[in-house]
């Protein structure tokens, strides 16, 4: 057997350590998980009658195209549904992108440090990857539209952007829009866009009416707390979801996800909620960080990049052991841990730990 020779070298993706394996490893009665930006507040209780009503009809395939569920968010949005298309996680529609677009030798452009499916799937596809540095924790946009050239066919901006939390302005992605060639399609990553309150945070769905070459994409997995049903989707122009189709699996999306999303976005009390406590222990933890003078890019996701000032995987090791799951290893940022905002019991406990770390690791010195 051979295995294809441009995906050999590729790693395997390593995901935030699951809670249960850490309390089993290290014996600790409790885990608090700040890693994988989930919703510490869970989901809606109408998502949770929409699943367990869905169970009965376990044996029966979902419908492919998701008919009631693209019905209900067209609706949410002020979209046409031929402009909507889901995937097992707003993963799948990065995957059936770089499926649709791009050839062995296209070019793709991306941020260095940003969301790691992007470069992971054009991997995949063989394509040549051209990533820009971000600056200051910001995508460079100028840079990014000055590394397009004729072989470009998809271009990556995640908006707040993973692992920094920044966004792109109106003004900026409207620039860069202007110019982009329209050979190249902008994917527009908006999977934290719930969480934001930056005022020059662009509508990206009012954009799509000037620009067939963007598409933008959102998931059920972080602000409503569906994580575990693998739920996303993209919004764009219909030539744009008709491509991304001609990829789609039959029935990429299971029966219970399309239901309890389409529970979770009727119920939009729960994201406000969310979105205001969010705010709230974002402001809390940031302000901590700055009690302790540990540097960190101000953020409007639900995650902060903080520079801990030592080897990010030896905070993290620390840090483990007294029962925090973060994340570290950013190629860019040796010494920064992403630390997902939690509820505030959870956030308070934490500081105490990084306190305890950081005098530990200080001593030890
Ligand atoms: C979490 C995340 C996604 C995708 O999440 P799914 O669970 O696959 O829907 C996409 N982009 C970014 C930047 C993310 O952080």
């Amino acid at each position: 057997m051979k295995t294809k020779r441009h995906i050999v070298h590729l790693p395997v993706y390593q995901p935030g350590k699951p809670v249960e394996d850490v309390k089993r490893e290290l014996g600790l009665a409790e885990v608090i998980k700040l890693a994988s930006n989930e919703n510490p507040y869970g989901s809606s209780p109408a998502a949770k009658q929409a699943i367990i009503a869905e169970i009965d009809n376990s044996s029966i395939y979902p419908d492919g195209a998701s008919v009631e569920l693209t019905a209900a968010m067209a609706q949410h949005l002020g979209v046409q549904p031929n402009q909507l298309i889901w995937g097992n996680g707003a993963d799948e529609i990065i995957l059936m992108l770089a499926r649709a677009y791009l050839e062995p030798g296209d070019e793709t452009v991306m941020a260095d440090q940003t969301f790691s499916q992007y470069r992971h799937n054009a991997e995949v596809e063989n394509a040549v990857l051209v990533e820009v540095p971000l600056v200051n924790g910001r995508q460079d946009l100028p840079a990014m539209l000055a590394a397009v050239t004729d072989k470009t066919k998809l271009v990556w901006v995640c908006s707040p952007n993973n692992p920094t939390g920044t966004i792109v302005t109106e003004n900026e992605l409207v620039g860069f829009m202007d110019a982009l060639p329209s050979h190249v399609l902008c994917v527009l990553d908006e999977a934290y866009c719930h969480f934001v309150d930056d005022v020059e945070y662009p509508d990206g769905v009012k954009l799509l009416e000037r620009y067939p070459n963007l598409i933008l994409l959102r998931t059920f997995s972080k602000i409503y707390g569906l994580a575990a049903l693998r739920i996303g989707y993209g919004i764009a122009h219909p030539d744009v979801i008709h491509s991304i189709n001609l990829v789609r699996e039959p029935f990429n999306t299971a029966r219970v996800s399309q239901a309890a999303a389409k529970a979770a976005l009727a119920d939009q009390a729960f994201v406000e909620g969310c979105r205001a406590h969010n705010l709230e222990q974002r402001d809390y933890l940031q302000g901590e960080f700055t009690r302790l003078g540990l540097p960190f890019f101000p953020t409007q996701a639900n995650f902060v990049l903080v520079d801990v000032g030592i080897p990010s995987r030896e905070a993290f090791d620390r840090l483990l052991r007294r029962g925090f799951i973060t994340r570290a290893n950013w190629s860019k940022y040796p010494t920064y841990l992403r630390v997902s905002i939690g509820k505030a019991e959870d956030n308070r406990k934490f500081v105490t730990a990084l306190e305890e770390v950081l005098k530990e690791a200080a001593v030890q010195r």
